[in-house]
């Protein structure tokens, strides 16, 4: 808890790639935190915690905060069309004043939302609250674009994107890996991203380890890959370098 002063957290990046030509795109902002006692903890431990306690509220306020300065330091250096990806834990969105939270964010560091991603994974949606709904609604309308991560995993994946207002779809691991150890695999891949392209979504794939799997995601059209393939998440001077070393062509 008091780790959150301590300054023990903080936010690595993972590029996401343009899979038709492997240049990046942007980048998911992940939560770490490096505790004197205990080293470093997945987020899957402690997030959890976080939202027990309620401080999961603190946690999202940080890496706003964080995200955004370091999203219009990256802007003002030149990288104009960076997107950055930042997830929401199911009580964020339930018991806190995002869009408020948001908005002042936004003015505060000059960003325009649709630099912004919001990523709200399966398990968020389970409880079916109506107020989630209402609050994705209200950010959607303010700009920011909507991801829904790890899809396929969540018990009514197709309502979801019957139900809620997202652009984007994110392929988890699981199914990225299925493809080369699953005879079902490859084909529910190719389902997942057809419906998605049909409904107008634009598609991502996590979690992406092999040259294979970028070769196959890429012939079936899916859009977006992320993985430790491309690159692990990293800290913000590692992105940097990674934006540095990219080729000029086609950049304005
Ligand atoms: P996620 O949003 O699905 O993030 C992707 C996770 O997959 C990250 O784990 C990332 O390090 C990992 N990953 C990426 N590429 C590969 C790969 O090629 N192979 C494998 N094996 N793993 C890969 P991480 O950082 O441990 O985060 C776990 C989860 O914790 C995230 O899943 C997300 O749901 C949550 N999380 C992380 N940061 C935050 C945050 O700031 N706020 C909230 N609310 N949740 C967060
Ligand atoms: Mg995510
Ligand atoms: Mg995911």
């Amino acid at each position: 808890e008091a780790a959150l002063n301590r300054q023990e957290f903080f936010i690595e990046y993972q590029p996401q790639y343009d899979l038709s030509n492997a240049r990046i795109l942007g980048a998911e902002a992940l939560i770490r935190w490096q505790s004197p006692e205990r080293g470093r903890v997945s987020p899957g431990a402690f997030i959890p915690a976080l939202e027990e306690t309620g401080l999961i509220h603190e946690a999202g306020k940080f890496l706003i905060a964080s995200v955004f300065a370091q999203l219009a330091a990256w802007r003002e250096a030149g990288h104009r069309d960076l997107k950055v990806a930042i997830n929401l834990s199911p009580r964020q969105i339930e018991g806190s004043p995002l869009p408020a939270i948001l908005k002042e964010a936004l003015a505060e560091h000059g960003i325009p939302p649709s630099a912004v991603e919001l990523e709200v994974t399966e398990s968020l949606l389970l409880s079916g609250k109506d107020t989630t709904r209402k609050a994705l609604e209200e950010m959607e309308r303010m700009g920011f674009s909507i991801a829904l991560d790890d899809f396929g995993t969540g018990y009514s994946a197709l309502s979801y994107l019957h139900n809620y207002p997202f652009h984007k779809v994110k392929i988890d691991r699981s199914f990225v890996t299925a493809m080369d150890t699953e005879p079902k695999g490859e084909p529910l891949v190719r389902g997942i991203l057809n419906l998605s392209h049909d409904l107008g979504l634009v598609t991502v794939a996590e979690g992406i380890e092999e040259s294979q799997q970028e070769a196959k995601l890429g012939e079936m059209g899916c859009r977006i890959g992320q993985g430790f393939k491309f690159c692990k998440p990293v800290d913000p001077a590692a992105f940097e370098a990674l934006l540095a070393a990219e080729p000029e062509i086609g950049r304005d």
